[in-house]
């Protein structure tokens, strides 16, 4: 049988390269939670405080690197070719500058916008701006982050490629996702349901612990290590 993998990432991979996630140290700003600004009320109610986060957060993602363990994604994508998939929650974008090509992101893009008024999905690399909110560059609408937030439908395509993808491949890998987060939570349950072999990598516990057939219990740059070690 061809090995088929799909592995599904969160924010956790790139904890180490100093991105902070969501739920865990690091996760607060100006009193603010994630929950009360990742949504379309919170923008709706103040465009400009949302900015003001995203910003920060794109500094913070800035300086980031990849680290070991996208790295190594990128190795299992040349090992396995047409028989990989990377899934991931991240707005980063950490995964395609270590290299990784064959990927759908399920919550959209940090660095890019769209515009309300406009519909325009552009680039925008910013970390600051005297504009607040900022205005889209074609028709000086107010733009978003083109991000998924709390309450929001995913991106059909990209949802579409992943259950098709956790349907039918022979092991799901779940990295540095604390799995709390629908639809993308209900991914390891429908591999499973499949027959795939669930693999899980997280220092810490999470509900695809109850079904993961190998836990490595490590964080994802040395998880992911032993994960090519024994494929
Ligand atoms: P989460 O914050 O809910 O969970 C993070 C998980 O990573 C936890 O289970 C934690 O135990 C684990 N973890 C921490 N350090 C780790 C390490 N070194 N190696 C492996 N695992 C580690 O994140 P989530 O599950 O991705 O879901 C929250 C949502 O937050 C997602 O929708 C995502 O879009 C968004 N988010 C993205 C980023 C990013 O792009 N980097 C950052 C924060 C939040
Ligand atoms: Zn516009």
């Amino acid at each position: 049988m061809t090995l088929k993998v799909a592995v599904l990432t969160g924010a956790g991979i790139s904890a180490e390269s100093g991105v902070p996630t969501f739920r865990g140290q690091g996760g607060l700003w100006k009193s603010f939670r994630p929950e009360e600004l990742a949504t379309p009320e919170a923008f709706r109610k103040d465009p400009a405080i949302v900015w003001e986060w995203y910003l920060w957060r794109r500094s913070l993602i800035a300086k980031a690197e990849p680290n070991e363990g996208h790295l190594g994604l990128v190795e299992l994508e040349s090992m396995l070719g047409d028989n990989f998939l990377l899934i991931t929650q991240n707005v980063d974008g950490l995964h395609q500058k270590a290299g990784s090509k064959r990927l759908v992101e399920l919550h959209g893009n940090i660095w890019k916008v769209r515009c309300l008024s406009c519909g325009a999905v552009y680039e925008d690399r910013r970390v600051q701006s005297k504009e607040l909110p900022p205005r889209c560059k074609e028709c000086g609408g107010l733009i978003r982050p083109d991000v998924v937030w709390f309450g929001e439908p995913l991106p059909i395509e990209a949802l579409e490629k992943a259950v098709s993808w956790a349907s039918s491949c022979s092991i799901f890998v779940s990295v540095g996702t604390s799995a709390l987060v629908y639809p993308a939570a209900e991914l390891p349950y429908i591999a499973k349901r499949s027959g795939a072999k669930v693999v899980e990598i997280n220092p810490e516990e999470t509900p695809v612990s109850e079904i993961g057939d190998v836990i490595i219990r490590e964080p994802a740059s040395k998880g992911i290590r032993k994960l090519l070690r024994m494929l």
